[in-house]
């Protein structure tokens, strides 16, 4: 599968899935942009190393997807956005009745309003160029719920339904809309909380993998970024050409319970 000559918008890549996702999509030939919302040399030295890695053209941009005009001015830099992933995401946990409205607006804003800002930005490009191909990072929470968060819950669940929708409004253009569901992937940020939380309950690592942190992941192991790359690498292919409008569930059977 070779996605040279294309170009791929991943938001939030700096780190964890999204960058993850870049490198997989580089190594199928496709030039990336990188985006956070932060502007430190190590940010750009990262595409640089992308770029070295895998022979395409890699750059980041920085804009911050909880403002509507940073997430259309993304798409403008990136010149051709032929691959779109909407990525960016934060979380934060608590009983509705104490959730802070300021963490709810910027969940809400980060996680399900800059996918209809880059959509929207984008679309137009793919239409004219003849080719697209939108991937929303969404997660098990938009399709089953958890208590405590309800932002990104709602988030997740209104990214799943505006993938539908897109679908639709592209289903007679060369153009696909998917969301891919992950369960508990294994990021940087996931392999910091294992110490803490091993002190916390008093159990090996192995333990508190399978027992506390993947409790409700039947398969008891961790999703790569790696994998969640290469599902995105595969709705990018010939072969997913007539797959629109749907889930993909990469989550060990989270969803199957
Ligand atoms: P992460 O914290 O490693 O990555 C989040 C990325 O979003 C980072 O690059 C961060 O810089 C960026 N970001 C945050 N706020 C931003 C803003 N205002 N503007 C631009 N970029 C911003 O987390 P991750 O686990 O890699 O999560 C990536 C996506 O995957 C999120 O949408 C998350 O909801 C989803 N997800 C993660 C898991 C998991 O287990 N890790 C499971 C399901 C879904």
């Amino acid at each position: 599968m070779s996605l040279s000559g294309k170009t791929a918008v991943v938001t939030g890549s700096n780190s964890g899935i999204g960058l993850g996702v870049a490198r997989e999509l580089a190594r199928a030939g496709a030039d990336v942009v990188l985006n956070s919302f932060t502007d430190r040399k190590e940010d750009h030295d990262l595409a640089a190393e992308v770029a070295a890695e895998f022979g395409v053209n890699a750059r980041y941009v920085k804009a911050d997807m909880s403002k509507g005009a940073e997430c259309r001015a993304l798409i403008e830099a990136a010149g051709a956005c032929d691959i779109l992933v909407n990525n960016a995401g934060i979380q934060h946990v608590s009983p509705i009745e104490d959730f802070p409205q300021d963490k709810w607006d910027a969940i809400i804003a980060i996680n399900m309003n800059s996918v209809f800002h880059t959509t929207a930005a984008a679309l137009p490009g793919m239409r004219e160029r003849g080719w697209g191909r939108i991937v929303n990072i969404a997660s098990a929470h938009g399709l089953t719920a958890s208590p405590y968060k309800a932002a990104y819950v709602a988030a997740k669940h209104g990214v799943v339904g505006m993938t539908k929708t897109v679908a639709l409004e592209t289903a007679q253009d060369p153009i696909t809309c998917n969301a891919i569901c992950p369960g508990y992937v294994l990021t940087p940020l996931v392999e910091a909380q294992i110490p803490d939380t091993m002190r916390e309950y008093n159990m090996d690592r192995d333990t508190v993998v399978k027992e506390i942190m993947l409790a409700r992941q039947p398969s008891k192991e961790f999703a790569t970024v790696e994998q969640l790359g290469g599902t995105t690498v595969f709705l990018c292919s010939d072969a997913a050409a007539q797959i629109t409008g749907t889930t993909i569930s990469v989550d060990g059977g989270w969803t199957a319970l």
